[in-house]
């Protein structure tokens, strides 16, 4: 897999490292980063990738950066069969509780480590859940409690999108298309990205690389004319 980073005034790709088609799009993106501004000398400002990049951690990084990061709109996506969601719950921040939809509280229970992130979970006791009026709707019959995980950068995430559907938002995810788009159906369609000729990583490598300077000449001789 050739994981490419691509600038938006030119569409000169500035960066390739190819990986086995296993690894994650989203593992190698702060470490390309990181690579590109400092031996390339840039400082960079925006970044845009699609919603395959938009983790937490990424969000949480690129922030911690200066970083303003553009990915598409999120969508709140309905999770588990149950009626009531997240949205249901109040949340209580001077208390840091959850109020839910019968009253109850969601205390702190504890933190959980999943992969390279951590959730706060926040618990209603099973004595609470046991005959409450409202249980089919919120745990379902075979449940016995309500467990609520909220990711520690939640809040980064949501003032990244505080930006989706502005005029800037739309404007960068439009450039994305373009180039980073538009750069991997060239390659692809003219510049012998299709297949991979020898195998190997190193072999790999350069034929992404051979790819994208064949490119890239095109576009810095249309850029300089
Ligand atoms: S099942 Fe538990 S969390 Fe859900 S509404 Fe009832 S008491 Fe609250």
């Amino acid at each position: 897999m050739s994981h490419e980073t691509v600038d938006s005034k030119n569409g000169i790709i500035i960066d390739v490292e190819a990986t086995a088609g296993n690894v994650p799009d989203s593992q190698l993106y702060i470490k390309r980063i990181d690579y590109i501004e400092k031996n390339l000398g840039l400082k960079i400002q925006e970044a845009c990738a699609d919603s395959g990049y938009d983790t937490n951690l990424i969000n949480q990084q690129l922030s911690e950066r200066d970083i303003n990061f553009y990915t598409p709109e999120r969508t709140e996506q309905k999770r588990g069969t149950t009626e009531f969601q997240r949205k249901d719950f109040q949340y209580d921040e001077k208390d840091d509780r959850f109020i839910c939809p019968g009253g109850k509280t969601l205390p702190l229970h504890r933190l959980n480590r999943i992969i390279n992130t951590v959730t706060k979970e926040y618990r209603c006791p099973k004595a609470e859940c046991k005959d409450c009026p409202f249980r089919s709707r919120c745990i379902g019959e075979k449940g016995s409690d309500k467990r609520i995980q909220v990711n520690i950068f939640e809040d980064i995430v949501k003032k990244n999108h505080e930006k989706d559907g502005t005029e800037r938002h739309t404007r960068v995810l439009l450039l994305r298309q373009i180039w980073s788009e538009g750069s991997f159906a060239a390659q692809k369609s003219r510049h012998n990205l299709k297949f991979l000729y020898r195998r190997g990583l190193e072999a790999a490598e350069q034929q992404c690389l051979l790819s994208s300077t064949a490119l890239n000449l095109k576009r810095m001789i249309k850029a300089m004319a």
